[in-house]
């Protein structure tokens, strides 16, 4: 028996987290061989530099017809076109999955191309990342001690999405699985809320000129909150569209939350306000 767990994997979009992926299974040799695909030259001939990847497929159509796994690490928006790309070419027992932030507008999209999904497309959403994007910014630690959550659908076999668990274990991830509208709803009130609240607050301040030297005086505070603003805007774009109506929701309950603080604060009614504080205080110190 091999000392692989998978003889050879297919990665499209040699980014950070497509990157990051190749390189984690190369250095705990969890993979014989894998190959890269981006549409992007550049960082494909980066991701064979950086020794990332092991080669560059250059006829993606027989690269898909003989790899055990491919793996989507593409930007949301891209997903569709990636999958219908691949579709004619996929074999019976290849795996699929993916990486992107959002799930829903991915299985909606493989429905519409796919009609009966194969039993070994299962979506993923590995939960971490970063500010930077590219392969140079590939790190093959990055999953470690990170959840991923599996979204395998009705169709999907569970002896594929147990395969696909082993690979994300073995690069250190602690694996979840959760169905796809619950994916959306929780990714839109823990990630994709927090990433729109800040890149409003710096909009809002940076906006005004005389504002960009109040920053000078910002401390830790503000940097904590603010980190996430320096993500990629196309990438959190692309994020807003795929998951609109769960992203709203999510802005509706803290608007109502913030217009009650506020009011508290207008009124100087300090038992709403220290209600406010303390339960959030309470909340986050239990979350470690
Ligand atoms: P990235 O910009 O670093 O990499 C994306 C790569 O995909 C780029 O190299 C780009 O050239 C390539 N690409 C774009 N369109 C393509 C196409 N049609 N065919 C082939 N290659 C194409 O982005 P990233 O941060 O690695 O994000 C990739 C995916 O992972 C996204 O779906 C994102 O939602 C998800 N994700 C990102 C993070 C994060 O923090 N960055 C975390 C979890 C999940």
């Amino acid at each position: 028996k091999s000392q692989y767990q998978l003889d050879r994997v297919l990665i499209i979009g040699l980014g950070l987290i497509g990157g990051s992926f190749a390189k984690a299974l190369k250095i705990r040799s969890c993979v014989r061989e894998i190959v890269g695909a981006d549409r992007s030259e550049e960082e494909c001939r980066l991701g064979l530099e950086l020794g990332v990847i092991d080669r560059v497929a250059t006829d993606l159509e027989a690269e898909v017809s003989a790899v055990d796994l491919i793996v989507l690490a593409v930007p949301v928006k891209a997903m569709e076109s990636v999958l219908e790309q691949i579709r004619p070419w996929l074999r019976l027992r290849t795996l699929v999955t993916d990486v992107g932030s959002t799930k829903g507008s991915l299985v909606a999209a493989a429905r519409r191309l796919f009609g009966q999904l194969p039993p070994t497309f299962i979506p993923g959403h590995p939960i971490a990342g970063a500010e930077k994007s590219g392969v140079r910014a590939a790190d093959a630690d990055l999953f470690e001690r990170h959840k991923v959550i599996l979204t395998p659908l009705p169709e999907t076999d569970p002896n594929a999405t147990l395969e696909l668990a082993r690979l994300w274990q073995a690069v250190g991830a602690e694996v979840l699985q959760m169905e796809v509208e619950r994916h959306d709803e929780v990714l839109a009130a823990t990630s994709h809320l927090p990433h729109l609240l800040a890149f409003s607050l710096v909009d809002t301040l940076a906006r005004e000129e005389e504002n960009l030297d109040i920053f000078r005086y910002a401390a830790g505070g503000f940097r904590d909150f603010t980190r996430i603003a320096a993500s990629d805007p196309t990438m959190w774009h692309d994020i807003c569209v795929a998951n609109r109506s769960a992203v709203l929701a999510q802005i509706d309950r803290y608007t109502t939350g913030l217009t009650r603080l506020r009011s508290a604060i207008d009124t100087g009614d300090s038992q709403t306000m220290l209600g406010i504080f303390t339960r959030a205080k309470a909340a986050r110190d239990h979350f470690t």
